[in-house]
């Protein structure tokens, strides 16, 4: 006796053709990638250091032997923490001083010239976006290529990417020199030019560009608050409120949401200032595309150094 056969998930049924069918199954499937969790509740839990946990007694048994995966015991991270010279904390300190001065300055020639309208607004959010969007390539570059023992940026600029996918919570520990050193010495040049424009310019011309210099100038405060920020989404006790609204209401990158960055292998979520971008990012599969082509370009494998640094042992 011939079976059934069960109906095929395609075949003409309820007055469907197989086209709409068709359709349907593929607006499902898209729906079905674009609703998916870039990573799951599991994965974060097995792949990433539980930092909401003050003892640090969150240890799964999957962890290698006695060796710490992550944290301050790790002995990669130890290293790194070791190679943070008295040369570079001087670097920081200039920086942090010229980029402070430079910005307060150019905020009181801003308020002097302000042309408040609509537009304004459109420009105050595209300086966010490319603030965003500056934090996720620089963040990509610097934890997905290039090695801690290049000369010069090796130890002063890569050495802290490292670290941090070792010791999430170092950051936590670094004053404010440390913390922002960096993200205020990449602003200075772009400062350095709204003090020259503003200073410099006639009246029409200000007037002219005055949209542009709002949008640069909102984008070097982004920038330069990237790092603070980050530290903030990676401090889960102690926390002004204030701080905590903004992470909340997801105007600056919240806890949960940077997470999915701390899943090792750290190969998504690279946006570190809003976050905003990183969704759209990822579901265009926008890095790891980036990473195929400059692999098949030059033949080097996506963080090896990072993967060097974290199976480090004593
Ligand atoms: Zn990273
Ligand atoms: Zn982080």
């Amino acid at each position: 006796m011939a079976l059934p056969l069960p109906i095929p998930p395609c075949a003409k049924r309820d007055g469907l053709s197989s086209l709409s069918c068709e359709r349907f199954e593929y607006a499902s499937t898209m729906a079905t990638t674009l609703l998916a969790p870039v990573k799951t509740e599991r994965e974060i839990l097995e792949h990433s250091m539980y930092e909401d946990d003050p003892n640090a007694n969150t240890q799964l048994p999957s962890e290698v032997g006695s060796q710490p995966r992550w944290g301050p015991r790790h002995r990669g991270a130890q290293e790194l923490a070791e190679l943070y010279s008295p040369g570079k904390r001087i670097q920081e300190w200039v920086c942090v001083v010229v980029c402070c001065t430079l910005c307060f300055y150019a905020g009181v020639l801003m308020v002097r010239n302000m042309r408040a309208d609509a537009s304004l607004l459109l420009a105050a959010v595209a300086g966010v976006l490319t603030a965003d969007f500056a934090s996720g390539v620089v963040h990509w570059a610097a934890d997905t290529w290039g090695a801690v023992d290049l000369p010069i940026i090796g130890k002063n600029f890569i050495r802290p990417f490292r670290e941090h996918h070792i010791d999430p919570t170092s950051i936590t520990r670094h004053d404010f020199i440390e913390t922002n050193g960096d993200n205020f010495a990449i602003t200075i040049p772009v400062l350095g030019r709204i003090v020259w424009q503003l200073t410099t310019y006639d009246e029409s011309s200000i007037d002219k560009q005055f949209h542009w210099i709002a949008y640069w100038y909102l984008c070097c405060i982004f920038v330069a608050m990237t790092n603070q920020i980050h530290k903030w989404s990676h401090t889960y006790f102690g926390l002004p409120t204030w701080v905590v609204c903004l992470q909340e209401w997801h105007i600056v990158l919240p806890r949960r949401h940077h997470r999915i960055h701390h899943v090792a292998p750290h190969e998504t979520y690279f946006c570190i200032t809003t976050g905003w971008l990183n969704w759209p990012l990822e579901k265009l599969h926008f890095w790891s595309m980036l990473e195929t082509i400059i692999e098949a370009l030059t033949g080097c494998k996506p963080r090896a150094d990072d993967m060097k640094w974290a199976q480090k042992r004593s």
